[in-house]
């Protein structure tokens, strides 16, 4: 066959297309859902402070952004006490991902994750040819010993920790994270993604100085701040590490919106604050409402809760369907013994209004399924 001649790499590479969004199965199921609960987004959109700004930039769209998200780095250095440095902006943390896996792993190296957290890490070290290696929950929690043990065993340049956990939603303190980390060999770097820290009981975060070489911590404003949509997160770490990025990141790939609607959402903490409130809130009415149809909501420190639908993976599946059928957009998570359970995002209540209706159809409904 003539054509264009791939790596090695990525000839290796299924084609399918590995992450299907709530947009495409609209369009595949031909109908839109009525309560879109299955990404983790934030129902509850922006504070008016970062919607206004992005519409106040909305003139200078014709400028590219700012390469080194200049302002927005700053806001960021004074929010979290450390230097411009310690900060790199990128595409969400999705994006900040495949740069950093891009800049430590080859063909043949390796990374460890747990098995069935957070998937987007792995598919960008498949994409460099990269080895993983996955260690499983403990107790629906990733497993910080066992994970830290065998990056020392199988010399792995990035050990990947979700915390809080997507999809468990289960957390680790700050402390119990920095006490493990003797377990670390000095040439492993802790990848640490806190997606939903913001939404996290204080103590989650890892009490050391965000120069410490040993990690690299990445947020983003697509979870509490409510922008999935504008694309924009940072990583926090050690400056020469920080500065690596500059080698091979998308110089412009952070637009010019997502660093307006950032900076005036940093600007903006009591909107921040309200935002965590409303996802607290949202969390409690998803544990009554599934409570009520004698479900168990998992302990959650995120914008989801993990309900534990009692039985096996089919059962949890066939609860999954009924709900998609009845235009319920949930999703769940892929292994066992964590696929008993289906994940919930928070979202107004309107739209938790139409889940509680629709759970007890869809129970009875896969109550009757044969397994
Ligand atoms: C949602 C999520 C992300 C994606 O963050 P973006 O900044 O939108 O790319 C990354 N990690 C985890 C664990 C998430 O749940």
């Amino acid at each position: 066959m003539t054509g264009p001649r791939y790596t090695k790499q990525i000839n290796a590479l299924p084609s399918s297309v590995p992450f299907v969004g709530p947009d495409q199965s609209e369009r595949e199921r031909g109908a839109p859902f009525v309560a879109r609960l299955g990404a983790n987004e934030n129902g509850f959109g922006p504070t008016d402070a970062a919607r206004d700004a992005m519409q106040r930039a909305l003139t200078d769209v014709w400028k590219y952004g700012d390469a080194t998200s200049f302002d927005l780095r700053q806001a960021l250095a004074n929010d979290h006490s450390c230097t411009a440095a310690n900060i790199v902006v990128g595409e969400g943390i999705d994006g900040l991902l495949g740069t950093l896996v891009r800049l430590l792993i080859g063909p043949g190296d390796v990374a460890v994750t747990t098995l069935g957290t957070y998937p987007t890490f792995n598919y960008h070290v498949a994409g460099v040819g990269g080895r993983l290696c996955s260690v499983p929950y403990a107790d629906d929690q990733p497993n910080l010993e066992t994970l830290f043990d065998t990056a020392a065993d199988v010399d792995a340049k990035i050990v990947y920790l979700v915390n809080p956990d997507n999809p468990m939603g289960s957390w680790h303190t700050g402390e119990d994270i920095a006490r493990a980390m003797h377990r670390l060999p000095a040439h492993t770097l802790l990848l640490l993604d806190e997606a939903y820290i913001d939404c996290a009981p204080v103590g989650t975060e890892v009490p050391l100085p965000f120069a410490d070489p040993r990690l690299i911590r990445m947020r983003t404003f697509s979870k509490a701040y409510g922008l999935a949509g504008a694309r924009i997160g940072y990583a926090l770490g050690h400056p020469e590490l920080i500065r690596s990025f500059d080698k091979i990141r998308n110089h412009f790939g952070v637009n010019l919106l997502a660093q307006a609607g950032a900076l005036a959402a940093i600007g903006d903490q009591a909107g921040l604050q309200q935002r965590v409130q409303q996802i607290a809130a949202a969390r409690a009415e998803i544990s009554r409402i599934v409570q009520h149809q004698g479900l168990t909501p998992l302990r959650s420190a995120t914008n989801f809760v993990t309900v534990d639908c009692g039985r096996d993976g089919a059962f949890a599946k066939a609860v999954l369907q009924a709900l998609l059928a009845r235009d319920i957009f949930v999703r769940m998570p892929f292994y066992a013994p964590q696929d008993r359970a289906i994940r919930i995002s928070c979202a107004p209540f309107s739209e938790l209004e139409r889940f509680a209706h629709a759970l007890p159809h869809a129970l009875s409904e896969a109550c009757q399924q044969p397994t």
